[in-house]
């Protein structure tokens, strides 16, 4: 694994100037790995990023941990300090840091080490990490969206291959195992989540896949990703098992049209919410308004949930680099659901879909 460079390290500082913070603290974390290529477990034992403003960084890590942390590059980028079991990790976190005013750290950090770090540091406020990695995280350069393309690229591979397996009598279980697998096959590192919503489920966006049978006359949602490098890819698409139920290919002729609006909506430089807006006025003009109960996107990368989300209220201006899901749904409780979802990623002057699998409802048996 490649280190990330110390171009990052010096982009966050200039963050932290920005925002008046004197220390950025990270733990085991997609930002951790993003600053230093070192993807940390998460233990009870303190592993942590110490980013002063104008001192060396440290990465204070258990003995234990020391090869592997070296293994990710991370000594190119901090000096490494170890702990042994009977030392206090938080002292070395302190001899890092100096005697700060303004701490920002992780905003996936465990309680019990921010707990820990307010009785060390009494006298400095605390702040999140996002005031200083929102901006470097939202923003992909080339290596980062080569990675998501060839994530969305083996997700594009499988959901091509779904449209050729028989499914009528396979479980939902059984079809997402088969999916997980099918990501690894075709060159994610691991399956993220795989979720196959069959018949009546398929109304239930998070729909956990268990042991209903699929049947004919059901709408499956298949919802899927894997990672590579690290980042994630996302893709939906509905399928149909023989005769579709009442109504589907209506609805479904209007949340294509609703997903292509979206996906032509996104420039640079409109607002976020701008883009959930375009899908949403296409479904409320079909009279589905009401079926539509999630927002329209979020942001992907080392994460699968991220900046920028795709909500009314977000007035974030859409700038390159940005890669977010473009996902409605409409969604019929008791009866059947359905929801298309691509990546795609803001360009200079418009859009590209990373995900380019058909789109159409292909009929499976
Ligand atoms: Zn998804
Ligand atoms: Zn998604």
């Amino acid at each position: 694994m490649s280190s990330p460079g110390s171009d990052r390290l010096t982009r966050a500082r200039a963050e932290m100037e920005r925002g008046g913070i004197d220390v950025l603290l990270v733990g085991p974390s997609a930002d951790l790995r993003y600053l230093t290529g070192y993807d940390a477990p998460q233990l009870e034992r303190l592993t942590m990023l110490v980013l002063p403003a104008s001192a060396e960084a440290v990465l204070v890590v258990p003995s234990l941990e020391r090869a592997r942390a070296l293994d990710h590059g991370a000594a190119g980028l901090a000096r490494v300090v170890t702990w042994d079991e009977t030392d206090d990790p938080f002292e070395r976190v302190r001899a890092a840091a100096g005697e700060p005013g303004r701490v920002a750290v992780g905003e996936r950090m465990w309680a019990l080490f921010v707990l820990a770090l307010q009785e060390r540091f009494p006298r400095a406020a605390f702040v999140g990490s996002d005031a200083v990695m929102r901006a470097l995280r939202m923003r992909k350069d080339e290596g980062e969206l080569d990675a998501l393309r060839r994530a969305a690229t083996a997700a594009d591979r499988v959901a091509s291959a779904l449209a050729g397996e028989r499914v009528a009598g396979k479980t939902e279980r059984e079809l997402a195992r088969w999916i997980s697998e099918a990501l690894v096959t075709q060159g994610c590192e691991h399956a993220a989540f795989a979720i196959v919503a069959s018949g009546p489920n398929a109304a239930s966006p998070h729909h956990e896949p268990g042991d209903r049978v699929i049947e004919p006359g059901d709408a499956l949602v298949c919802d899927f990703g894997g990672t590579v490098e690290g980042y994630s890819s996302d893709i939906t698409r509905t399928f149909v098992v023989g005769e579709p139920p009442d109504g589907f290919h209506d609805a479904y002729a209007v949340l294509a049209k609703a997903q292509d609006a979206a996906v032509a909506a996104v420039v640079p430089g409109v607002p976020a919410e701008s883009v959930d807006a375009a899908a949403r006025s296409v479904i409320a003009d079909a009279g589905f308004g009401d079926a539509f109960i999630h927002r329209t996107g979020h942001g992907i990368g080392l994460e699968v949930h991220e900046d920028p989300y795709i909500v009314a209220g977000n007035a974030e201006p859409l700038a390159p680099g940005m890669t977010f899901s473009v996902e409605p749904g409409i969604y019929f409780s008791g009866r059947f659901g359905m929801r298309i979802e691509d990546i795609v990623a803001v360009t200079e002057d418009g859009v590209e879909r990373l995900n380019t699998a058909p789109r159409n409802p292909v009929l499976l048996s």
